[in-house]
């Protein structure tokens, strides 16, 4: 199976999803739960390069907390990895291919999955704000090619500003005389911070607008004035990398600012007159990612439930497999109706994500939060299942269980989750 068999052309891609044509809707978007050959075939191979390729390093590079190129190496070769792959999979008019594809490299492992997946949120950045001009010049940069794969960084949380995105101290300041803008600040946590070509950066424009005054910019490759700062020793996902990034004078060009001056100006104009907005630009970012980045957690879940699975028909306690044991087979009947459920809602929130219909129970943050928790849950319940040796670092299921975590915490914590759903169906101003 070869990802780019179907080539999907930048440029269609690039203007269906910026709503300069109409793509998905002239296509056929029925929610099917039966998957397409397509779709089968889709998972199949990413999951064969999941259970082949990723799976065998996952120990290794938790282990080394280092980036694992020759895995984004190999996922480049076979174009699971590049631009042409992501395009295929976000062209499936129904928006299941996305979430498919990302649980099975996230079943592999979440570390490597995220090594390879983290560009993803740049490229989700540009899209939602980006011209088809600037997807088609920097959606393939942020990949590199086949021969030399680069990751790309985006970059809003500060060490002030996580869940509170209107605190972003960052500033861009246009430079008129030049047609440049100059960022200055410190980024925090950033994914592929640093190591990456393409860096997209949230700065505020105006501080006195909130996140209203935010634009997102494009730092092209080789920029001076953009610099890694500490890399984050973490809990889990040790193969990704994380780290702040500081931004001292970072001079680019004036087109780098995505969506264009001219509306940037038109936005600001409107928010200083008090009209209301239409979105900000980092969290029109995380409403695109949500569903994807819940589907990943379901993967993590899904291993750690598979494992244990086998476990508990093998292992032997008081004359019997532990599985004919009530405690542990209902404990397992539960992780699979959790993340089958979980599963569900992230393909709804995919399938209206991609089909442009209104979140307006904020269907995309209850997939991620669904997801993200029941992973959490799952991959400790996989402990519980292998007991002594679930808790060492010989069996999958305690690495699972700190990959697991940061599905509650990072793309909006499960408490910010829980506030923009309970604003959604009440109206109400909770707090
Ligand atoms: C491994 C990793 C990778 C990351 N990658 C990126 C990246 O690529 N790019 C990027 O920009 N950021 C990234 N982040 C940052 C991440 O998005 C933030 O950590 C997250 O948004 C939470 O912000 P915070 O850590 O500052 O927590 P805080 O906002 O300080 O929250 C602390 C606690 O307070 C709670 N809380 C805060 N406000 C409220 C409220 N109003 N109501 C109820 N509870 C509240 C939170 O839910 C949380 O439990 C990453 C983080 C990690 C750990």
């Amino acid at each position: 199976m070869e990802a780019a068999s179907a080539k999907a052309d930048v440029r269609q891609v690039a203007e269906e999803a910026t709503g300069a044509v109409d793509g998905a809707g002239d296509q056929d978007a029925t929610f099917n739960l039966e998957l397409s050959q397509d779709q089968r075939d889709i998972r199949d191979w990413v999951h064969g390069f999941a259970e082949q390729v990723v799976r065998p390093a996952a120990h290794e590079w938790d282990e080394r907390e280092e980036t694992p190129w020759p895995v984004i190496e190999e996922a480049a070769k076979i174009g699971l990895y590049g631009f042409e792959g992501l395009a295929q999979f976000w062209m499936d008019p129904t928006g299941l291919t996305m979430p498919l594809v990302n649980e099975e490299l996230f079943w592999g492992d979440a570390g490597i999955g995220m090594s390879i997946m983290g560009t993803t949120l740049a490229v989700a950045a540009i899209y939602s704000a980006g011209t088809p001009d600037q997807l088609v010049e920097w959606v393939p940069q942020c990949f590199g090619d086949q021969d030399e794969p680069r990751v790309a960084s985006f970059c809003s949380s500060e060490p002030d500003a996580g869940s509170d995105v209107s605190a972003i101290r960052t500033t861009a300041r246009y430079d008129e005389a030049k047609d440049e803008w100059v960022l200055n600040g410190q980024k925090a946590w950033a994914t592929n911070g640093g190591i990456a070509g393409v860096h997209v950066v949230i700065a505020s424009v105006d501080r006195e607008l909130g996140a209203r005054g935010h634009a997102a910019f494009v730092v092209p490759p080789g920029t001076s004035g953009i610099e890694q700062g500490s890399k984050v020793k973490k809990h889990g996902l040790r193969a990704s990398h994380t780290a702040d990034v500081h931004l001292d004078d970072c001079r680019i060009p004036g087109a780098c600012l995505l969506g264009g001056k001219d509306k940037l100006d038109e936005r600001l104009a409107r928010a200083r007159e008090g009209e209301s907005s239409r979105g900000q630009a980092a969290m029109k970012t995380f409403e695109v990612s949500r569903p994807t980045v819940g589907s990943q957690a379901i993967g993590i879940a899904r291993a750690a439930y598979e494992y244990a699975l086998d476990y508990a028909r093998e292992r032997v306690q008081f004359g019997r497999p532990i599985v004919e044991n009530q405690a542990i087979a209902f404990t397992l009947a539960d992780m699979k109706m959790e993340i089958d459920a979980a599963r569900l809602l992230v393909w709804r929130a995919a399938w209206m994500g991609r089909t442009g219909k209104d979140f307006d129970s904020a269907e995309g943050s209850m997939s991620k939060l669904k997801a993200g928790e029941v992973a959490v849950w799952a991959t400790e319940r996989a402990i519980q299942v292998l007991g002594g040796n679930g808790y060492t670092r010989e069996y999958p299921v305690e690495r699972m269980h700190r990959d697991a975590k940061i599905y509650t915490i990072f793309e909006g914590t499960s408490e910010i989750q829980r506030l923009v759903i309970s604003r959604a169906i009440s109206g109400a101003r909770v707090r």
